[in-house]
């Protein structure tokens, strides 16, 4: 009798010890395709990422962090921290140290590594002796920490890769020989974002390219399936942020509130960061108090729920505007926008992943994207940062 419960705990030992050395050893894959909508494969034919819900995971969908926009949340995914904790607080914002505008678009400030704080996973990887492969992730080709990805692009270098070509490069990669092969592999796809705010969400166009990208998602499945390496692969395919229907009707002009005498400068839309000449701050939120369909918060009372605030990047005074409005100088000529609280389900993203360490057929209640971070370090074995994501919060996702 005694030797058989010792049989069995041996047995039960020596399952874990393969299990833990396997999961150090497998390959990950995270895809990001810009503003895909929690709900888009509900409302969008995208067979490839059924089949994906079926040998693997997906949640119900993941909460971004706020603004939900897309620097500051492809560097969360990446960092695990809020973006008032990883300093890239906004697509575009006021330097208040060096009085220098940071902007996504302008090339020098968006290369300067001053400005990207924590450590984003590929760096924490290859400290731990793992090589990395990138397609234009947000800051990977970026000298943060004097460090690159082991393999990576350049997003500036035009022409850029066409889509067909990027997963080419990811297939590449993965039949590189095992010491040179990278263990983790970030992709970006600016799609379906572009067209979402060129056509609003609910647009025939926005229902043609989720289903181009989903057939992307087919081919990538496709060739990894035909790789010695395929059953060693996990792969995720999320997003950062959301898109909800704008209108010119839902406008708020500024200057219709708001004298230029009592502002300093004004940064970024949605939110939209005020920085005020001394002595108005109250007369600023006095005014907007009474506006409906935004919010006008000091910087140190923003709602706990949106970590946002303690960034010296960050204005006196944040307006946020309700889901699909807009506060500003002038409507936007789109259809489409994102930004707003990540609480808003137009803003949730899908997540889906399968592979070795994935369930299968599991559907996840969600959660949020600075867990991600802990979640891919675990995949590859290695030791993370300390974070604000919690693994706890994704361990349900994972084989036992
Ligand atoms: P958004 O204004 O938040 O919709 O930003 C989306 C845009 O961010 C995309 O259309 C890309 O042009 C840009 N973008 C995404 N990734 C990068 C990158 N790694 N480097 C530079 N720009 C990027
Ligand atoms: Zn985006
Ligand atoms: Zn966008």
């Amino acid at each position: 009798m005694h030797k058989n419960v010792f049989s069995v705990l041996w047995l039960f030992f020596v399952v874990s010890i393969l299990r833990v050395s396997a999961q150090g050893e497998n390959y990950t894959i995270i895809v990001s395709l810009d503003g895909f909508r929690w709900d888009y494969p509900a409302l969008y034919s995208t067979p490839n990422l059924q089949k994906m819900a079926q040998i693997g995971i997906r949640a119900k969908s993941m909460k971004p962090s706020y603004p939900a926009s897309t620097f500051p949340n492809h560097y969360t995914l990446a960092t695990g921290l809020v973006p008032d904790h990883h300093g890239i607080v906004n697509n575009s914002f006021w330097d208040s140290v060096h009085g220098i505008r940071y902007s996504m678009n302008d090339s020098t400030t968006r290369n300067n590594p001053d400005y990207y704080l924590g450590e984003p996973i590929w760096i924490t990887a290859q400290r731990q002796g793992l090589k990395t492969g990138n397609v234009y992730w947000v800051g990977s080709d970026i000298a943060i920490k004097h460090t690159h990805p082991t393999y990576y692009k350049r997003y500036d270098q035009k022409p850029q890769i066409s889509f067909a070509a990027r997963v080419d490069t990811v297939v590449s990669w993965l039949k590189m020989k095992k010491e040179e092969r990278p263990r983790l592999i970030m992709l970006y796809f600016s799609e379906p974002d572009g067209t979402g705010h060129h056509f609003g969400p609910h647009s025939k166009e926005v229902a043609h390219e989720v289903h181009l990208l989903d057939s992307l998602v087919g081919d990538l499945m496709t060739k990894i399936k035909s790789l010695p390496v395929a059953p060693k692969v996990n792969v995720i395919v999320t997003s950062d942020h959301g898109m909800t229907e704008i209108s010119s009707d839902r406008f708020i002009r500024m200057k219709d509130y708001l004298p230029a005498r009592w502002l300093e400068r004004t940064e970024g839309a949605n939110p939209t960061s005020l920085f005020i000449r001394s002595g108005c701050r109250d007369s600023v939120l006095l005014v907007l108090k009474n506006v409906a369909h935004i919010k006008a918060y000091k910087k140190e009372e923003m709602p706990a729920s949106l970590h946002y605030g303690t960034s010296d990047r960050i204005g006196d005074v944040v307006v946020c505007p309700d889901c699909g409005w807009q506060f500003g100088d002038k409507p936007s000529p789109n259809k489409g926008a994102h930004g707003y609280d990540p609480a808003s389900p137009d803003m949730q993203v899908a997540f889906y992943a399968y592979g070795p360490d994935f369930k299968r057929g599991y559907v996840s209640n969600g959660f949020v994207n600075v867990d991600v971070y802990p979640l891919l370090a675990h995949l590859l074995g290695i030791t993370p940062e300390k974070t604000d994501g919690d693994f706890n919060r994704v361990k349900d996702l994972l084989k036992k």
